[in-house]
Order: structure tokens, then C-alpha cells, then sequence
């Protein structure tokens, strides 16, 4: 199974995508996260996506491009992995859609999860991330067992740096400009399906394994 997630920042993409991974045994492939370990690497790739990132905005697609399409490739993929991130622009998905197309495979589905613009901000002001295994927490919505930190991993929780009030804004803006017309696009192919975001986690993602049915 290959399933792409799709929402704005904050809309719950990950939450689910860890969820979908847990119950199809499939990776779960988040290109914010593969940017963020390089950055903490020290990376030539994390010190290119850096300037991007902590503006808001998008890292090039010839990198992400490239970044992902090795990923996918890797022996873990074989049977199906969750998109996490990617693609969240049109040239992105058209790419995938080439490399899928030469090996005569296809995206199962795409799953947007709907949250409006004014949830959004009071979300992401909320989420803490873990800097070690990449888990994410709200809290108020999602808490960890104990208080700031990680439970899969134990880690003390971070507010990246991204999630802040200021940069918030902008990557709506870069959201709304140039990821939001994957909706047409997924819809144009008869793979979306869209899932009302704002219900808690648990819900979003029974909804989502009903669907999927
Ligand atoms: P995320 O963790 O998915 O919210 O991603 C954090 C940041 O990483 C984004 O705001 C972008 O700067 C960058 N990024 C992640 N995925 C992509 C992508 N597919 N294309 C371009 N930039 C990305």
C-alpha cells in the first residue's frame, strides 16, 4: 500500500501517518524529518535546507526530489510506505508519479486531512517535537505520559523552531500557494480522500481505517 498524506502544517499528518504505518506495518516516510536529521548531522544537504526551512519555506524540489525518490527505493519500501510531507508541490508529484509510472506502480490513495486556518495556528503553537526519534505531542491535544518528555524514545521535547508564531504564517501562505492544488490534482486521478481533521486523533484515524475499507 503507497499512500501520500496531505494537509497543511499542524493539520495532524504525522499523528496519522505514525498510526497507518503501526497498523500496515509499512514505513512511515516524513521528508521534514529526513531534512531535520541531516540538519542535526551536519549534513551538506541539512545546511542547504536549513535557510529554507526556518524562513517557512520550501527546500528547492530538485532536492527533495532527489531525496525521497533514494528513499523510496530502499529494501524497506518493497511492499509500501506513507508519504509524509511529500509531495507538496506539483512538479514533486509529478516526479514521484514518473518514477512510480517506470516501474509500473501507482499511489493507492491520498489522504487530506481538512482543518481550517484558524485551528491551525493555536495547533502549532501547542506541538512539541522530539529531536531524537522525530514523535510529536500537543499540550493540550496529544500529551506525552510524563511532561515534556518523549515516550517512545525518552527524550526531552522541543518546539521546533518552525512552529513558532511568525514562521506559522508563512508556511500557510506557501501552503496555500503551492501544495493546496494537490487536492485537484489527486482528486483529477479519483485517488483523494478527505477526512474531516478537526476531531481528536483517535477519531480522524478510525474514520480514515473505515474509509480506507
Ligand atoms: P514538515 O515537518 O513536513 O512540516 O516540514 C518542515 C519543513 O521542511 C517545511 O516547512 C519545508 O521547509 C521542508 N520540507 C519538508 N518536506 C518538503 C517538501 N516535500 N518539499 C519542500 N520542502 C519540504
Amino acid at each position: 500500500m503507497k499512500i501520500i498524506m496531505l494537509g497543511a502544517p499542524g493539520a495532524g499528518k504525522g499523528t496519522q501517518a505514525d498510526l497507518l504505518a503501526k497498523e500496515f506495518r509499512i514505513p512511515h516516510i516524513s521528508t521534514g524529518d529526513i531534512f531535520r536529521k541531516n540538519i542535526k548531522e551536519g549534513t551538506e544537504l541539512g545546511r542547504r535546507a536549513k535557510e529554507y526551512m526556518d524562513g517557512g519555506q520550501l527546500v528547492p524540489d530538485e532536492v527533495t526530489i532527489a531525496m525521497l525518490l533514494d528513499r523510496i527505493a530502499e529494501a524497506d519500501c518493497a511492499d509500501g510506505y506513507i508519504l509524509d510531507g511529500f509531495p507538496r508541490t506539483i512538479p514533486q508529484a509529478e516526479s514521484l508519479k514518473e518514477a512510480l509510472d517506470k516501474k509500473g506502480e501507482a499511489i493507492d490513495v491520498c489522504i487530506d486531512i481538512e482543518v481550517p486556518d484558524e485551528d491551525i495556528a493555536a495547533r502549532m503553537s501547542g506541538r512539541r517535537s522530539c529531536p531524537k526519534c522525530g514523535a510529536t505531542y500537543h499540550i493540550q491535544f496529544n500529551r506525552p505520559k510524563e511532561e515534556g518528555i518523549c515516550d517512545s524514545c525518552g527524550a526531552e521535547l522541543i518546539q521546533r523552531a518552525d512552529d513558532k508564531a511568525e514562521t506559522v504564517m508563512k508556511r500557510l501562505e506557501t501552503y496555500h500557494e503551492l501544495t493546496q492544488p494537490l487536492i485537484d490534482y489527486y482528486s483529477a486521478q479519483n485517488i483523494l480522500a478527505a477526512f474531516d481533521g478537526t476531531r481528536k486523533p483517535d477519531e480522524v484515524f478510525r474514520a480514515i481505517l473505515e474509509g480506507l475499507k
